[in-house]
C-alpha cells in the first residue's frame, strides 16, 4: 500500500477526528493540530460557514506546511431567519448552557405554525494546501425544531432537533447512525469524494 500523505484537521476535538478518520483515514494519515504540535489562535471573522473553514484550513496549512482541513458548523433556523447560524457556539454567550439556549429556541419558535419549524444543521469543510490551492464543500441535515428537549445523546442543539422521518432528535439516536446522516458525514463523503476526483484528473 503507498504512503499515506499527511493531513492535520483543525480542531481539538476527539469526538471530530474519530468521525473524521472513520471517513477519510484510509487514504489520509489524519492528525489533529494538537497531534502535529500546531497551536493557533484563529479569528474567525467570515461571514458565513465556508468563509470562515477557508480561513481555519488556510491558516492551519500555512503553518503545517502540508495537506489541512477545517470546518464550519451550525444551526440554521427558518423561522428565526436562518438564526444563529455562524453564530451557534457564540448564541447568548459561549459560556451559556446548551439546556438555556435550547429553551430560547424553543420559546422563540414556539408561535410557529407546524410547517414554519424547519431547521437544518451546516456543516461547512475547507481543505488548503500551502500553495494556496482550497477546496470547500457543504453538507446539511434537514430537520424541525422540537416541542421539547429528548435524548441524552449528541451534544449541542441535538436534543431539540427533530429528525422527521425517524420522529426522533439527533440526541435520541446512537452517533453512528447520526454521523451516517449527519451534515459533518455528508460534509466529510462530499469532500472525500471531490479529493478522489482532483487525484483522478492528475
Ligand atoms: P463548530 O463548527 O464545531 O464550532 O460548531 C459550532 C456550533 O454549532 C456548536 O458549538 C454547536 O452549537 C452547533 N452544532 C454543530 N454541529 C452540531 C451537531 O451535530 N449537533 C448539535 N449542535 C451542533
Amino acid at each position: 500500500m503507498s504512503e499515506r500523505e499527511r493531513l492535520v484537521f483543525a480542531t481539538g476535538n476527539e469526538h471530530k477526528m474519530i468521525e473524521i478518520r472513520a471517513i477519510l483515514g484510509d487514504r489520509y494519515d489524519v492528525v489533529s493540530m494538537k497531534e502535529a504540535g500546531i497551536r493557533a489562535d484563529i479569528v474567525e471573522d467570515g461571514k458565513t460557514f465556508e468563509e470562515n473553514a477557508l480561513i481555519k484550513a488556510s491558516a492551519v496549512s500555512r503553518i503545517a506546511g502540508c495537506m489541512a482541513m477545517a470546518d464550519d458548523s451550525g444551526l440554521e433556523v427558518d423561522y428565526l431567519g436562518g438564526m444563529p447560524g455562524i453564530y451557534s457556539a457564540r448564541f447568548l454567550g459561549e459560556d451559556t448552557s446548551y439546556d438555556i439556549k435550547n429553551q430560547v429556541i424553543i420559546d422563540m419558535v414556539a408561535k410557529a405554525k407546524p410547517s414554519e419549524r424547519t431547521a437544518r444543521f451546516v456543516c461547512a469543510i475547507a481543505c488548503a494546501w500551502p500553495d494556496g490551492r482550497s477546496e470547500v464543500v457543504r453538507g446539511t441535515f434537514e430537520g424541525e425544531i422540537a416541542k421539547a428537549p429528548a435524548g441524552p445523546n449528541g451534544f449541542g442543539y441535538d436534543p431539540i432537533f427533530l429528525v422527521p422521518e425517524l420522529g426522533k432528535t439527533s440526541a435520541e439516536i446512537a452517533p453512528e447512525e447520526k454521523n451516517a446522516i449527519s451534515h459533518r458525514g455528508n460534509a466529510l463523503r462530499l469532500m472525500r469524494a471531490r479529493l478522489e476526483q482532483l487525484a483522478e484528473e492528475g
